[in-house]
């Protein structure tokens, strides 16, 4: 694997900024006000579990620095509440048919639709992403919502198994609910995230405790009002806040299992304390994602596609694209177009569709990618475009970023950046840039870009990623939201959506029932006919084919 030439001018592109912003808007945002009136953030506010008299911490919009909310912080009597009160209201909940569950969703996902301008406005507001990319958080919670609406009912129905003596022993597996679901999430996809892990533990016949980052809560908390007006009991769904590593164990020490969206780190900390307390756990972790270019791409869609992947909400994407392996026969080709639709890509504060690229979330984010992008610099990294903050948009933005020359030493050639940042390499083979794009611990999502579908499928199979795209950035595996999606290695354990999705909030009960004969010597066998029989009882069963 050799790294990519450096011809594309990239020290010109350290001492200008290489990206625009939107027409009329290069000033900055000065308030978020109109787009969330008090009274609209306190109402979400009056939802969560919290005490009588609780501490608050300030709440700060990525996009403008005002002060969104001073969000009530949940102690741990609080979390133990939450947990009583979602408990209390779930066997009634379990009791209603599926049907009626299924209902809810229905009616949730048109609420969602119905409500998508409030939605999207919230969203910018708490993360600083675009308002296209805030409508990707829209699009995939309703769908959520549309397939567990229409495939619940078949996840969950009894499902009948051969007995030990076939026809005379009848059985039948259940599924029945976890309980109180601890529901974990992130800041950067806080209402995708929360439908995704909540929608199936809810039809599932569980309760909800949902612990949000406190960036982002009050984003989940409007998905829950919409539940409610949807019909769920108001009980049964419990929003918590707090310091992460206060509130989150919490947590987990009240849970029947646990669904945590967050770092790697964290969610070793997660797995330990399930492990801990004998509860299942499911965790959807961190990625350093790879996107490889064969020689036969068609390069308009994959320099499309390539932009999406890398700078789709300012790269706070799990499944974002921050390692690209281009084949030579079309690197040259392909770098130059990529590096100049990314320097034509307009950064943006506006509440509106007028920006390509948003802001950073927080400040430790904004840390994370210039520390990143300066140690490759010193490293020998180059930089073909962006690699600088670019404060006279917002305070937390920074210019989409392209490196070449990017090795092994330097933090970001493996740790995830979590950022608008991409290292292009070139490779000559197939087998080099599998072994290449597998060189990571972790296995989250991965892009193929080829004309040849024998050929994308052959390397998909052979990558170490819990989803591959072909011909698409990320969207594709991760929207279809009837297949299970999630990592690899260090990028998690289990699956979210599909039948893996609601199926790990269900413990498999199996009823079986004995008729006619019992299971040990009988109709006047003695034991050693009886062994005598069975044992021919079983060859005859394995020349029949039973199963
Ligand atoms: P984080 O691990 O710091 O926090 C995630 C959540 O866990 C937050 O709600 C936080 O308050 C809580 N938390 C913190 N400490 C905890 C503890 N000790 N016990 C329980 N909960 C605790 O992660 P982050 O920085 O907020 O999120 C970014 C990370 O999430 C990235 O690594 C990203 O790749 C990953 N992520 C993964 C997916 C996925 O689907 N695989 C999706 C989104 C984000």
């Amino acid at each position: 694997m050799t790294a990519g030439d450096t011809t594309n001018a990239p020290e010109a592109a350290q001492e200008q900024p290489t990206t625009t912003t939107v027409p009329g808007q290069a000033e900055r945002l000065e308030s978020i006000r109109p787009f969330l009136p008090r009274e609209f953030a306190a109402r979400l506010v009056d939802q969560l579990t919290v005490g009588s008299n609780p501490q608050s911490v300030e709440i700060v919009a990525p996009l403008t620095g005002e002060t969104i909310v001073e969000l009530p912080q949940s102690g741990p009597g609080d979390v133990r509440h939450a947990f009583e009160k979602a408990r209390a209201a779930q066997a009634a909940w379990a009791a209603r048919p599926v049907g009626e569950r299924c209902a809810v969703l229905r009616r949730l996902h048109d609420l969602l639709l119905d409500n998508s301008e409030h939605l999207l406005s919230l969203l910018q507001v708490e993360t600083g992403k675009t308002r296209l990319h805030a409508f990707e958080e829209i699009g995939v919670s309703a769908a959520t919502a549309r397939h567990y609406a229409h495939s619940a009912r078949g996840y969950l129905r009894p499902r009948h198994k051969l007995g030990v003596l076939p026809i005379i022993t009848k059985v039948t597996e259940y599924r029945q609910p976890k309980g109180v679901v601890g529901v974990i999430t992130p800041w950067n996809y806080p209402l995708a995230l929360a439908a995704m892990d909540i929608l199936p533990a809810l039809v599932a016949g569980n309760g909800v405790v949902h612990k949000p980052d406190n960036q982002t809560a009050l984003s989940g908390v409007y998905l829950r009002q919409l539940a409610v007006q949807a019909g769920l009991p108001a009980e049964l769904w419990q929003v918590v806040t707090g310091d992460g590593p206060v509130t989150g164990p919490a947590v987990v020490d009240h849970a029947d299992y646990v669904a945590f969206t967050g770092s790697t780190r964290t969610g070793r900390q997660v797995a330990q304390q399930a492990a801990g307390r004998l509860i299942g756990c499911s965790l959807e972790l961190g990625g350093k994602n790879a996107m490889i270019v064969f020689d036969d791409a068609d390069l308009d869609k994959t320099v499309s596609g390539a932009i999406r992947g890398c700078y789709t909400s300012a790269g706070q994407l799990c499944i974002s694209i921050e390692r690209m392996y281009v084949h030579h026969a079309v690197y040259d080709q392909f770098v130059d177009r990529f590096v100049t639709e990314v320097k034509a890509l307009k950064l943006g504060s506006t509440l509106d569709f007028a920006a390509d690229v948003g802001s950073l979330t927080n400040t430790k984010q904004l840390e994370t990618v210039t520390q990143q992008v300066e140690d490759a610099r010193i490293k020998g990294a180059h930089v073909l475009a962006g690699g600088r903050r670019r404060p006279d948009v917002g305070p937390l933005f920074y210019e989409p970023t392209v490196l070449t020359d990017v090795a092994a030493g330097m933090t970001l050639y493996a740790e995830e950046t979590f950022g608008p940042v991409v290292s292009l390499y070139r490779f000559e083979n197939e087998a080099e840039v599998v072994q290449a794009a597998n060189d990571s611990r972790f296995g989250l999502s991965a892009s193929i870009w080829t004309r040849d579908t024998k050929r994308a499928k052959e390397a998909a199979l052979r990558l170490h990623s819990g989803m591959v795209n072909v011909n698409e950035a990320y969207a594709a595996a991760f929207g279809s939201v009837a297949a299970a999606t999630g990592g690899m290695g260090d990028s998690g354990l289990g699956r979210r959506s599909g039948a893996e999705g609601i199926w790990r909030y269900t413990e498999v009960q199996t009823v079986a029932r004995q008729t006619v004969l019992p299971i040990a010597p009988s109709l006047g066998l003695g034991p050693a006919r009886y062994t005598k029989y069975l044992g021919s009882a079983l060859r005859l069963l394995k020349i029949l084919r039973v199963r």
